[in-house]
């Protein structure tokens, strides 16, 4: 046996895996084989509450993160309808002040080098570029794992394969587990511009004395989503002054233009509908090669892990990046299996383990997809019904999952959100609501009646904390919810 583990890609998920390893396992021969010579940019900027935790604490960026990328300050919502003209008179949803929990925007590219860099620092070997061309697995026995790279390439064996590969998904494709996830045909299409106006400027503030006045944090250091009926798009500042600004549609609700134009262009015209979009982008240019498109977005995959492989991050599976939840996913994939690996190493039995481990994710992803993401783009559009669920589904988050760190510490990553029994009222809840919403989008829309709060509107909160005295503030959110059932929903019961 060459080594301990290989490990295939050596980027976020990888590059965490290799760490936690030999934070756990310090002797462990970890080999990372990673395609790329350097990362370029890639998408997946935006941390939310768990995974800055996991980036700051565990893997103990947060200097690094303050240092060399931007403090993010929660997340805002701009809507408009057929009487917006201006920026000012588009509806608002964020914060009024600054968040409590530390979370940053990042330069993917940075960042994934710096936690590389780390863990080779701990002990790993990295092989770049080299790119896995082939995996053969043997449960409980020596796995085999082909690579190419500018010499010869090479065969090497080890105990445990990790698949940290990304979208490319190596195992989960090759054995047949990936599984299309086709209830949600959502697309994407981003890049990163220069020239995007500063929503805490002068040149707004001159413009719209009010509005700037209103908010008293920092909008422009916010995931700001521009949203629309169908879609989202995230503006995410980076650190040197380039913004990502990418749109994510639901393809049963949405046509994204299809002309001729390059798609940098395609997705100028698509944006520039909105009246907001056509603010901040009034003087911005795409940058050349920076320009993406991915369709169907969410997958999952029928096995996580078996006695010699496991699959962490993208490569496990997908569900949405509304409220950015790829990294969160990183950090609990990413714990739970070196949890795995270094409890067989312990020599404690893996079947039970195993068992659980592909169940938890299993019952994660599903919970988690129908508890928020299923149907969400029917109501996306619609201020006041995001008003409403942005806070219930934020206020849940911090309740349920974003305390759980902060109170039992860094294993309690290991467990998936959704995945323990006691998280099943809350489910039922969180799917009831989300349910309901859908409904209430998709009648709006049959009724042509959309879009009707989203003028001249502003609500700003106070952001979250882990603490249950936040509770009562979830309640009220629920009233609001009940209020909509019985002014507005009920045309919708028993359908
Ligand atoms: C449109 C969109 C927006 C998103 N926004 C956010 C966001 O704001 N916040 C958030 O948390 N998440 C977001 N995500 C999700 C986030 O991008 C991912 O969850 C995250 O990047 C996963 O990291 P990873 O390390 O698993 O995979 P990747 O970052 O994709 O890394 C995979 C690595 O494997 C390497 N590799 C691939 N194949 C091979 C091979 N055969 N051999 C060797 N190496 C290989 C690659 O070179 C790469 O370095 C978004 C996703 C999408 C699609």
């Amino acid at each position: 046996m060459d080594y301990d583990v290989v490990i295939i890609g050596g980027s976020l998920s990888g590059a965490a895996t290799a760490t936690l390893l030999l934070k756990e396992c310090p002797g462990l021969r970890v080999l990372i084989l990673e395609r790329s010579e350097k990362f370029g940019r890639r998408v997946g900027e935006a941390t939310v509450e768990v995974s800055a935790f996991f980036l700051g604490r565990v893997l103990g960026l947060s200097q690094f993160l303050n240092d060399s990328q931007l403090v993010k300050q929660g997340m805002r919502f701009w809507f408009a309808n057929e009487k917006t003209e201006t920026l000012a008179d588009a509806s608002e949803v964020g914060p009024l002040y600054h968040v409590r929990l530390p979370s940053w925007q990042l330069d993917r590219s940075v960042v994934d080098e710096e936690v590389l860099r780390r863990a080779v620092a701990l002990g790993a070997e990295l092989r770049r570029p080299a790119q896995v061309t082939r995996v053969e697995l043997a449960e409980g026995g020596l796995q085999k794992v082909a690579f190419r790279d500018p010499g010869a390439g090479g065969e090497v064996t080890c105990r445990w394969v990790v698949d940290a590969s990304g979208v490319a998904a190596l195992l989960a494709r090759s054995q047949g587990w990936q599984v299309p996830n086709e209830e949600h045909p959502t697309a994407a299409a981003w890049a990163r511009w220069r020239g995007v106006k500063d929503w805490d400027g002068a040149e707004l503030a001159g413009k719209f004395p009010e509005w700037a006045a209103a908010c008293h944090g920092s909008r422009n250091t916010a995931t700001n989503h521009i949203v629309g009926d169908g879609w989202w798009s995230w503006w995410i500042p980076l650190k040197g002054g380039d913004v990502s600004v990418g749109v994510v549609f639901d393809q049963r609700l949405v046509e994204f233009p299809s002309n001729d134009a390059p798609l940098g262009e395609r997705l100028r015209e698509f944006l520039l509908r909105h009246p907001v979009a056509k603010e901040m982008l009034s003087e911005a240019a795409w940058v050349e090669g920076d320009v993406h498109w991915r369709k169907n977005l969410p997958y999952t995959s029928r096995r996580f892990s078996g006695d010699g492989f496991a699959l962490v991050g993208d490569a496990a599976a997908f569900l949405d990046p509304l409220y950015s939840p790829g990294m969160d996913w990183v950090a609990f994939t990413t714990t739970a299996t070196a949890a795995l690996i270094a409890a067989q190493t312990r020599g404690e039995a893996l079947g039970p383990l195993l068992e659980r481990h592909n169940a938890d994710f299993t019952r994660s992803y599903r919970r988690w997809f129908e508890a928020v993401y299923k149907d969400k783009y029917e109501y996306l559009g619609e201020f006041d019904l995001v008003r409403t669920v942005f806070r219930l589904d934020l206020g849940l988050y911090y309740l349920g999952v974003v305390s759980q760190p902060f109170k039992y510490g860094a294993q309690s990553l290991s467990v998936p959100p959704f995945s323990p029994k006691v998280s099943g009222a809350a489910f039922w809840f969180m799917q009831l609501y989300n349910r309901r919403f859908a409904a209430i989008g998709r009648e709006r829309r049959r009724r042509r009646k959309l879009g009707r709060s989203n003028h001249r509107r502003r609500f700003f909160f106070q952001s979250f904390s882990t603490s249950p005295k936040d509770l009562p503030r979830i309640l009220g959110a629920a009233l609001e919810w009940l209020g909509l059932e019985l002014t507005e929903g009920w045309r919708t019961w028993g359908r």
